[in-house]
């Protein structure tokens, strides 16, 4: 899988742990929890379905291919995240936006996902100060010589796969 993007939710209910949610959704005949991520009420992170294997968190655009999903337990569009929730969110985000080169602007809430009629992750989650928390965008801006290529069309593919993923990357040099 190649992750270009995180989308972040809630449970919506107030499961006890991640172990009620995996049960839940194993329940649907899923193979796994939909989620790549769990935190639970007290700031433990629980690993989900494995990070190669694509999500069932996230149908709208196509997110269950491009995007490792991770859940916060609760409802929180009844209640605002618990500190240590929100804590380990950002520890969490901070790993993988290095790990797979993810943008920080990557970083969605479900209801930001063109398409998807949800209120998920709750409108006590404030995404906006989630992904400014993350700073300043780390993604590299690439130059792609092409002298580095054998031809020019291969420079553009590559350029083309970088954008693809999010990043800033351009042509330099060849005619
Ligand atoms: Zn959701």
């Amino acid at each position: 899988m190649k992750w270009t993007h995180i989308v972040i939710h809630h449970t919506g209910a107030e499961q006890k742990n991640a172990r009620q949610v995996r049960d839940y959704h194993r329940r649907l005949g899923w193979r796994d929890v939909g989620y790549h991520y769990l935190i639970e009420r007290d700031g433990v992170v629980v690993p989900g379905r494995p990070p190669s294997m694509r999500g069932a968190h996230c149908l709208a655009g196509g997110m269950n291919h491009k995007a490792l999903g991770i859940a916060l337990l609760g409802n929180l569009e009844e209640r605002p995240p618990l500190p240590a929730q929100t804590a380990a969110l950002q520890g969490l985000l901070r790993r993988l936006v290095r790990e797979y080169r993810i943008p920080p602007a990557n970083v969605l809430g479900h209801r930001e996902v063109p398409g998807a009629a949800t209120v998920c992750p709750g409108r006590h989650l404030d995404l906006a100060a989630v992904r400014a928390a993350l700073g300043p965008d780390p993604a590299p801006r690439y130059r792609v010589q092409v002298g580095a290529f054998a031809d020019r069309a291969r420079a553009e593919a590559l350029a083309a796969r970088l954008r693809a993923q999010g990043f800033e990357a351009w042509i330099s040099g060849g005619s």
